[in-house]
């Protein structure tokens, strides 16, 4: 915390996570007299948890493809102009050790800290002045941004948002950024918590709650796309990752279509076994747990023996292996979930700079605007070159 904080600032940046630091820093590289503010008591509190610990800080595989928003296309230009290259040299300039871990999903070996030590030590080099454990009360504009704080009032040419979205309340999360652009006349989408876990709908709750901790490879629909991953049946519903990539995508009160054995012809299977006396649960736990094909077929009330099932019998169970339907209540919630869909309409903001096109000088970046990930580091990603976009400009 600077001893002698001048309350004229070039630049005040509001919230001291992913795309904060990362803003600040290229602003101050530019030689911008920058302030953070931040209300939690450390920096980078989100990137410390992700990835279990080990961050999943970027994704190879980087497109506008893995991202969900309004308008699919606002991503494009800030994700051109910071690549995973670019994050990755400053990781490497940084002797921090990673590895990619699947499908271009780049981790930390050691630490989550190592990331955030880096973007500490790159902020101090680029002279931004932080303050921590201070909570913004107000935001008014006259010829510059006022900033009032517990006893302070600091001014800034530029004002960015950096306050994330609304999931994880217990590390800071608020809906402090929706709140500054509304009272600005931005426009905010409809806000739901995603990359959470499904919970089932009463009575498909009470059948598979038994399931609790058992998984397994599957393909979950939602929408427009599928996810090939592992699912995990918890007490409530369904979590795992396959699961929690499909959240992103579904729209209440629509199915989600799960493909249990999506490597197998399962119809193909029974019409091999035609003439077994092997019963339908035994045949399935050679495909699939046990504890699972029980309940399956207990579900399904498919109990006989292969030779006394119906062709249209077993036509039928082997499609609702491949397509099972089901329709949950809802997700958990924002305590649960990873992200926040939805945000500051994108159609605000220019995507060269991310600033309001209606409030010259106001930008917000990461997840605060609608713009959210896949699972698999895109939502730091898109931290990390919303930041950089806007630290070019701000
Ligand atoms: C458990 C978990 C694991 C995750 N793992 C991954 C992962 O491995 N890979 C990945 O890509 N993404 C992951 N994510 C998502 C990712 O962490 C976020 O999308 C990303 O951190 C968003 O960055 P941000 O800068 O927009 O916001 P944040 O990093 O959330 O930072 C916002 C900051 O603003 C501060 N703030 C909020 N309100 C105020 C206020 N009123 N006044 C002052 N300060 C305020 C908060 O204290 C916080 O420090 C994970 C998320 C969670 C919850």
């Amino acid at each position: 915390m600077g001893a002698q904080t001048q309350n004229k600032k070039d630049v005040i940046i509001i919230g001291a996570g992913a795309s904060g630091l990362l803003c600040a820093i290229e602003c101050g590289k530019r030689g911008r007299s920058v302030l953070v503010l931040d209300h939690g008591e450390r920096t980078g509190s989100k990137i410390r948890i992700s990835g279990g610990g080990r961050s999943n800080f970027t994704n190879l595989n980087v497109t506008a493809d893995h991202y969900f928003s309004n308008n699919l296309h606002f991503c494009k230009s800030a994700l051109a102009r910071f690549t995973p290259r670019d994050f990755l040299s400053l990781v490497e300039k940084h002797r921090i050790a990673y590895y990619e871990k699947e499908a271009g999903q780049i981790f930390c070996v050691k630490s989550s800290h190592d990331i955030i030590d880096m973007l500490e030590a790159e902020c101090k080099n680029a002279g931004v002045e932080t303050l921590l454990g201070c909570r913004v009360t107000d935001v008014k504009r006259d010829e510059c941004f006022l900033v009032t704080t517990p006893g302070r009032v600091f001014s800034s040419m530029s004002l960015i948002i950096a306050t994330g979205g609304l999931s994880y309340g217990k590390l800071g999360a608020s809906g402090f950024g929706h709140d500054i652009a509304r009272q600005f006349r931005i426009k905010v989408t409809q806000l739901r918590p995603a990359l959470d876990p499904f919970v089932f709908a009463g009575e498909d709750q009470k059948v598979f709650k038994g399931l609790a901790g058992i998984s397994l490879q599957a393909v979950v629909a939602s929408g427009p796309k599928q996810f090939r991953g592992s699912i995990l049946f918890t007490h409530r519903g369904l979590s795992g990752p396959a699961a929690l990539q499909a959240s992103l995508y579904w729209n209440p009160k629509e199915p989600l279509t799960i493909d249990l054995l999506p490597d197998t012809d399962v119809f193909e299977v029974f019409l091999s076994r035609r003439q077994s006396r092997m019963e339908m649960p035994n045949l399935l736990a050679q495909y699939l747990p046990r504890r699972f094909a029980q309940t399956w077929c207990d579900y399904q009330m498919i109990a006989k023996p292969l030779n006394e099932t119906s062709d249209k019998e077993l036509k039928e169970l082997a499609q609702h292996l491949h397509a099972w339907k089901i329709i949950p209540k809802g997700v958990e919630g924002y305590e649960t979930a990873e992200v926040t869909v939805g945000g500051v309409n994108t159609d605000e903001l220019s995507s060269k700079t991310m600033e309001a096109k209606k409030v010259a000088g106001l930008y917000f970046i990461g997840e605060v605007v609608d713009v959210t990930g896949e699972l698999g580091g895109y939502n730091l990603h898109w931290a990390w070159a919303s930041g950089y976009a806007a630290g070019q400009y701000a």
